[in-house]
């Protein structure tokens, strides 16, 4: 007699543990017109407005610190992300994410100033980097400290970067409230990735972070193959120079917080070009 039948229960798809979307693969596309990239991201023209007034694609994303509600996110809502690290050094802590405007808090020597793939994420909240944002920042990073004594992570600028070179004062203030808040606050982690270069005023003071607080910070200037602090891109997988790809664009991984490489190895990181 054959037994009972045992029906799985219906679930709403989701990411998993590390994040709430589920990985979604996109089949490459053809450049288009000079729209598209290879992936199907979207490049604008050098004459688009965003592109020539240095802001979003989508200014009604962009809000102030004084009107949101919050200016970490969890990583569980980053697909590349992720919730908790769970490798290395900094393993077990939570990920908190930071976007800004991409353009307006980036320098204009970024060389994917017009193919930036915040032009591919409407739905993104973008806060706008200004004195505001600043004493916000430092206050949720407080509140963080609190939360979390054993540790918490923040991937810094998912899109945007450390403030724009046309604005320094703005930009080495910002800077400067992060290395005030690592001062303040033993359990913070961060790491992004910059577009301004080391060699410039505000390079410097990013590359300080890295060599004060070495195993709690890592910002990787891009474009630079210089190994611990540097980031390119590749066209594929056999024009590595000699870093290593990123895992989760190879499938090697999940995400960031099943990697962890970005923050602790000493050679370049080599993305994808998309
Ligand atoms: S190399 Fe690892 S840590 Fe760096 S971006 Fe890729 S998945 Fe994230």
């Amino acid at each position: 007699m054959p037994g009972p039948r045992v029906y799985s229960k219906r679930r709403i798809p989701s990411g998993g543990f590390q994040h709430r979307i589920p990985k979604i693969v996109h089949a490459a596309k053809p450049a288009r017109d000079g729209k598209r990239g290879r992936s199907g991201g979207v490049v604008l023209h050098p004459a688009h407005p965003a592109v020539v007034d240095a802001r979003t694609l989508f200014p009604g994303s962009v809000i102030g610190a004084d009107e949101s509600p919050r200016l970490l996110i969890d990583g569980f809502n980053s697909r590349k992300v992720g919730k908790r690290v769970t490798k290395g050094a900094w393993k077990g802590m939570p990920i908190f994410t930071l976007t800004l405007e991409e353009r307006a808090a980036c320098p204009r020597s970024c060389a994917q100033w017009e193919a930036c793939y915040g032009n591919n994420m409407p739905f993104a909240r973008r806060h706008r980097l200004d004195e505001d944002l600043i004493v916000a920042l430092s206050y949720e990073l407080g509140i963080k400290q609190r939360q979390h004594p054993g540790g918490f992570v923040v991937r810094a600028h998912i899109l945007g970067d450390f403030g724009s070179a046309e604005d320094p004062d703005l930009a080495l203030t910002y800077v400067g409230m992060w290395h005030v808040a690592f001062q303040e606050n033993p359990a913070l982690r961060m790491f992004s990735y910059t577009a301004h270069d080391p060699a410039s005023v505000i390079g410097k003071a990013i590359r300080a972070l890295n060599i004060l607080f070495a195993d709690r910070c890592r910002v990787r200037f891009s474009g630079r193959d210089m190994g611990s602090e540097g980031a390119i891109v590749v066209d594929d997988v056999n024009s590595s120079r000699g870093g290593v790809i990123c895992p989760a664009q190879t499938g090697a991984t999940d995400c960031c917080a099943t990697c962890a490489l970005c923050w602790s190895m000493d050679r370049t990181v080599e993305f994808l070009r998309h």
